[in-house]
């Protein structure tokens, strides 16, 4: 089960929270100060989509048998 990090907005506070994938954007509350507006932050794992550049793919899901990091013809990434 991933960890995801929340931020309060309210008393300015970062802390871990293990859930799932499922429970990750619902409302939690902010062990400090109890509010339930905490925003889900980056987690320690890379974000899935958006640019990234600098993953080397190893066996990874993206990208093709060609691809060796840079810009590949034959499927884009
Ligand atoms: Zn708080």
């Amino acid at each position: 089960m991933p960890i995801y990090e929340y931020a309060c907005p309210e008393c300015d506070i970062r802390f871990d929270k293990r859930r799932s994938m499922a429970d990750a954007d619902m409302p939690i509350a902010c062990p400090s100060c109890g509010s339930l507006h905490p925003r889900r932050a980056l987690s320690l794992f890379a974000t899935v989509g958006g640019s990234s550049k600098s993953s080397t793919s190893s066996g990874g899901g993206s990208g093709c048998s060609g691809c060796s990091g840079g810009s590949c013809s034959s499927c884009g990434h």
